[in-house]
């Protein structure tokens, strides 16, 4: 079902619609936002001069840095009084950025959901289990009230305690289930722990997965555990949280609800605007958003786009999964490499389950990578020359793939670290003086 009929407006009904609106977002900001007054009037753009959507390359970008000068409420466009919540990034290091919503914002949010919800295939006649974290971090309550929205039961599960999540799910006769990939993939195997099988023993049909990127591969994997329809969706607590694109049943990539979000391809290094098609950093523009528009912002996420009209019959764009962010790419011994493209290979091979660890180190000055990989199942441990068999073929493969050499280590089944939230799997050494 389509939920809004923007989502099947023509191109030029679509262009019109975020003409009229990128106009006015420009007018606001720079009348109620002294930063961005500046930053515009420093380059010498005026809001008279942003007509079109064609106009946005004139405008100066927005980076996460200018949200944390800002720090808390310096870019809202309202007063605290007209906003009725606030919600946080996870900061790791300093002040975390804030972003806050009036509640034309929430509505809005919930409706973005509620798109994402219905291409998926999720209704009224759902249960669907929330097993993001409670808190400042915008998942979990913006999944929450878009699914309440369509009409679904809405379990606020939270995340952790993974034994009494998997109870819930078969008491409750939970359908959907909302978390992050890699949290999806502990609780099956917890569930099967538990003496459950999770195809037959419970009622699950779909996954609305966020909060961190995942591959092909990994969506295979949780599909094949769960027996779902696993789809991804994407968004930023900077752009209003999860909402912005998601996937329908033919999971052909995230659908962009481009009547709020008008989205362009950079390259991250010279800033230049990519042809359509191209692979490069996403660059968002809210164009509805009332507390905290955001203009040109730096997602970071490597993707493209896609504006070729989908089976399902919406129009609106669709971008691919992120392929990394620029700032979590690995230069190893020169190359460029993201996690995903070591994640693709790895669970492409059936001897070797989902989880695995990254670890970059240095042997005087050389950089070296070790990845540590878990065995599919304990059948393997039994002859060291099948062991040394599977190394050699990981080994070989990366090597072809990704060009470099790395160290595999085989670790027995479920002794690497699982995750309850985002996952990570990647540990950086090669700063930490250890040889
Ligand atoms: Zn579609």
């Amino acid at each position: 079902m389509i939920w809004d009929k923007a989502e099947s407006y023509s191109r030029g009904e679509m262009i019109s619609y975020q003409n009229y609106n990128l106009k006015n977002t420009i007018e606001r900001i720079y009348h109620k936002v002294p930063y961005y007054k500046g930053k515009m009037d420093r380059i010498g753009v005026k809001p008279v001069h942003i007509q079109t959507i064609e106009d946005l390359k004139e405008l100066p970008f927005t980076v996460k840095d200018d949200l944390r000068k800002n720090y808390p409420f310096g870019l809202f466009t309202v007063d605290k009084e007209a906003l009725i919540r606030l919600h946080a990034s996870s900061g790791t290091t300093g002040k975390p950025t804030v972003v806050g919503y009036t509640r034309k914002d929430l509505e809005l949010w919930a409706n973005l959901i509620a798109r994402l919800v219905s291409m998926a295939g999720g209704s009224s006649k759902d249960v669907a289990q929330i097993s993001f974290g409670y808190g400042l971090f915008t998942g979990a309550f913006g999944l929450h009230y878009g699914l309440e929205k369509v009409g679904a039961l809405v379990v606020p599960a939270s995340s952790g305690n993974t034994e009494k999540q998997i109870m819930l799910m078969k008491d409750f006769g939970t359908t959907i289930l909302v978390s992050t990939p890699s949290y999806a993939l502990h609780m099956a195997e917890v569930a099967k722990q538990m003496g459950i099988n999770p195809k037959t023993d419970l009622s699950l049909k779909l996954g609305l997965f966020g909060g961190e990127g995942s591959t092909e591969a990994m969506r295979e994997e949780i599909q094949k555990s769960w027996g779902i329809l696993a789809t991804e969706n994407y968004g930023m607590s900077e752009l209003i949280g999860p909402g912005v694109s998601g996937e329908c049943k033919y999971l052909c990539g995230m659908h962009i609800s481009e009547d709020h979000f008008i989205p362009e391809i950079i390259d991250p290094d010279t800033e230049e605007v990519l042809p359509e098609g191209e692979e490069g950093e996403l660059v968002i523009t809210t164009i509805t958003k009332e507390a905290l528009p955001l203009i040109r912002y730096r997602t970071k996420d490597i993707t493209r786009l896609n504006y070729e009209p989908c089976k399902c019959g919406r129009t609106t764009v669709r971008m691919s999964k992120i392929q990394g962010r620029t700032d979590d790419m690995l230069v190893i011994k020169g190359v460029n490499i993201f996690p995903s493209q070591i994640e693709e290979v790895l669970l492409n091979l059936k001897e070797i389950g989902p989880h695995y660890e990254i670890i970059l180190n240095k042997k005087g000055f050389l950089d070296f990578v070790e990845i540590r990989v878990e065995l599919a199942d304990h059948s393997l441990l039994d002859s060291y020359s099948n062991l040394e068999a599977l190394e050699k073929k990981i080994k070989h493969q990366l090597k072809i793939i990704l060009g470099v050499d790395a160290i595999i280590k085989l670790v027995e089944p479920k002794t690497l670290e699982r995750f309850e939230g985002k996952a990570k799997r990647v540990v950086d050494l090669r700063n930490e003086g250890r040889r």
